[in-house]
């Protein structure tokens, strides 16, 4: 007879886990499985987030930054440094030390919350009496049941037809997180979040770094006035960053990798570089899921089709995150999951799509909430806009960054915030002011009439709400 739970959650990422750990909060009897091994082959649960995504690639935009403070920015401090060097295999080595403790962290959890948890790749087996069977393929193989199961097996990056990963010269997001030491030349397909992330990563190393990006538009998702500043920062730090291109042929040699392109003029051009990031997007992942044996439907990406509420179309089966429609970002997958695990318990668990914060975690960081400019006007929308950079803050002047703004718009007529657009430092911690307000669905000048700390980089923040209703206070 098989192990018999009440919920089974298929893929241990931040969709999953953190579903299983809601499910058993709340009195289900769950099994959570996952695949993902370490370098010794042992569990290594927390999916793309934990291993190759958000944890290591944030633990090294810190090395990097580090070393570019000490390098350009500590002498501005009367701090000299003589010859600063970066030991590429220590700061991967810390990376790897931090993702560590975020999947002892994940496993501590299962066992205080009592999730059973399974190493193995789960498969749907059939659907029997009102349960499904689900095989785990691990050291040995199982099968377990259980009358609910979340899916939750995220994504894998795409691939450039021509130009597999062999995570040597051509990189996916997880080869560009172990690179060995600082290449020369470095190129990057994809101007999106993670190539510029990781561009920016080897540029401050020293890394000579050119994006080549598909699309006319530089960050076109971006509010236009925070991407036009990112470009102009991005490329005053070194990043050399081409648009409308057509890649037609990428090939690998001794010498490493050499990119044939068409630029936006259409003439050809070639570039040669050590390694190759690719990071044109991601693409749903159900492989070895089988899908078949229950009859899962899956749209024509590859995503699982699920309602508003994460319902797929068979009973008592749901699906969260990067596997789903919807943006690829770990706290979308996070709330998703909680949300389920609350719906299977009767609750109504909900996930506000409007207020889903984005970040960049660059130099200057880019984060945002709502709707861009360009958005509200296609949308025909009366608004009004209101900035505030952050050279005018006694904060970021004593930080030494004053790179950037604040923008907010609001409803031309009930003031209410409809979006707000961050470029500078520490946007990804100020955005949550602001993804907390228009969840109250706040005013601009609820804002505007809050009391912020002095000198904080949030009076950016309160000045951009005041500038709404064209006031300036100067804090
Ligand atoms: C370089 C990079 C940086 C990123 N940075 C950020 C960031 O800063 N902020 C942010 O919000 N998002 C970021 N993301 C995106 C984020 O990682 C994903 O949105 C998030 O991980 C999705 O979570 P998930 O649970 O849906 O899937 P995943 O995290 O992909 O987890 C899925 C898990 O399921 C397992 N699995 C798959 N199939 C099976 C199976 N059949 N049986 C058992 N296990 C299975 C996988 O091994 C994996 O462990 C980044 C991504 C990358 C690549």
């Amino acid at each position: 007879m098989s192990k018999q739970f009440d919920v089974v959650v298929i893929g241990g990422g931040p969709g999953g886990y953190i579903a299983a750990i809601r499910a058993a909060q709340l009195g289900f009897n769950t099994a959570c499985i996952d695949e993902w091994k370490n370098a010794a082959g042992g569990p290594a649960p927390g999916g793309t987030c934990t291993n190759v995504g958000c944890i290591p690639s944030k633990a090294l935009l810190q090395s990097s930054e580090h070393f570019e403070h000490a390098n350009h920015h500590f002498a501005d401090h009367g701090i000299s440094t003589g010859k600063v060097s970066i030991d590429v295999a220590k700061m991967v080595g810390r990376k790897d030390t931090v993702v560590k403790q975020n999947n002892d962290g994940i496993l501590y959890l299962f066992k205080k919350n009592k999730v059973s948890f399974f190493h193995g790749r789960g498969s749907f087996v059939a659907a029997k009496d009102g349960l499904y069977e689900v095989k785990v393929a691990g050291a040995a193989e199982e099968v377990i049941s259980a009358k609910h199961v979340i899916v939750a097996t995220g994504s894998n990056a795409r691939q450039l037809p021509g130009a597999a990963f062999d995570e040597e010269n051509i990189l996916s997001n997880d080869g560009a997180l172990r690179i060995g030491a600082v290449p020369k030349k470095l190129g990057v397909i994809g101007s999106g979040v993670i190539g510029l992330e990781m561009g920016s990563v080897w540029r401050r190393l020293g890394a000579e770094v050119t994006v080549l990006e598909g699309m006319p538009a530089f960050l076109s998702a971006v509010d236009d006035g925070v991407a036009k500043e990112a470009l102009k920062q991005f490329t005053k730090q070194g990043l050399k960053i081409e648009l409308g291109v057509k890649i037609s042929e990428v090939k690998t040699g001794k010498k490493g990798v050499t990119v044939a392109y068409a630029n936006a003029k259409g003439e050809a051009q070639e570039l040669a570089v050590d390694k190759l990031i690719v990071s044109i997007g991601r693409v749903p992942n159900t492989i070895g899921l089988n899908v078949e044996a229950v009859g899962l439907a899956l749209d024509e990406r590859g995503a699982i089709v699920v309602d508003g509420d994460c319902k797929t179309n068979l009973p008592n089966v749901w699906a969260v995150g990067d596997v789903v429609r919807g943006p690829m970002l770990a706290h979308k997958a996070e709330e998703e999951g909680v949300a389920v695990a609350e719906r299977i318990a009767g609750q109504h668990g909900h996930v506000n799509f409007n207020t889903i914060p984005w970040v960049i975690y660059t130099s200057p960081e880019i984060a945002w909430v709502g709707r861009t400019e360009q958005q509200l006007k296609a949308d025909g929308v009366a608004y009004k806009a209101g900035q505030f950079p952050f050279l005018a803050n006694g904060r970021a002047r004593a930080l030494g960054d004053t790179t950037g703004f604040v923008k907010i718009l609001a409803d031309a007529k009930s003031d209410e915030i409809l979006g707000v657009h961050i470029i500078g430092p520490m946007a990804s911690e100020l955005i949550a002011e602001a993804v907390m307000a228009m969840e109250f669905k706040a005013s601009a000048e609820d804002i505007a009439r809050i009391c912020h700390a002095h000198p904080s980089l949030s009076e950016s923040t309160k000045e951009a709400a005041l500038a709404v209703d064209k006031r300036t206070l100067n804090f």
